[in-house]
């Protein structure tokens, strides 16, 4: 019961780190080091610069995939994580640490960080296909914005990125095609 929820927590923050890295790349605005730092990455704040800007060009390459998941269906989507999880090197185990009960790492503490997260974003979208497929992927409904989204809602109710404006402003459109209408 624990280890469940306990992954279940871990990979929810990393598929929401997922879709703020493939949104601040695509926009050339992506903080890599705080992105990690703010969904729980422990090694991020210390990790060096180099490690930083491997990263980066991995999760340049890895844009392309993370930013289709809402229009891929399961089989495509399922083909193009399996080819890139056969790069991924990890040696997984089951740890407890700083009060959190039994969970898995996909590599050694050992490991370099750019590994370690590469390794932890892979096999957490791995994890949702699984689970639920594409269908939690989705893209912001606001006309002007392309941005995607992780929608963990029980009802599956999300339309909006994390930008307040985008509903905003949707509504407000949306208000007025109404009164133009009646
Ligand atoms: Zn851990
Ligand atoms: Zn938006």
């Amino acid at each position: 019961m624990r280890l469940a929820s306990t992954t279940e927590t871990e990979i929810r923050l990393t598929l929401d780190a997922i879709v703020e890295l493939a949104n601040g790349i695509t926009h050339d605005r992506a903080d890599v080091r705080g992105t990690l730092a703010d969904r729980g990455f422990a090694r991020a704040d210390a990790a060096s610069h180099a490690s930083i800007v491997r990263l980066t060009t991995k999760l340049e390459q890895l844009t392309e995939l993370f930013s289709s998941l809402p229009d891929l269906d399961e089989p495509a989507a399922i083909a193009w994580v399996n080819e890139e999880l056969t790069e991924l090197e990890i040696a997984p185990s089951i740890v407890s640490h700083d009060g959190v009960g039994p969970h898995i790492h996909w590599t050694p503490s050992t490991d370099t960080f750019d590994n370690q997260v590469l390794a932890d974003l892979l096999m957490a979208l791995a994890q949702e296909l699984c689970e639920n497929g594409t269908i939690r992927f989705g893209r912001c409904a606001a006309s002007d914005c392309q941005e995607i989204f992780y929608d963990g809602t029980r009802n599956r109710s999300k339309r909006f990125c994390a930008d307040p404006r985008c509903a905003s402003k949707t509504h407000t459109a949306e208000h007025r095609a109404r009164q133009r209408s009646g």
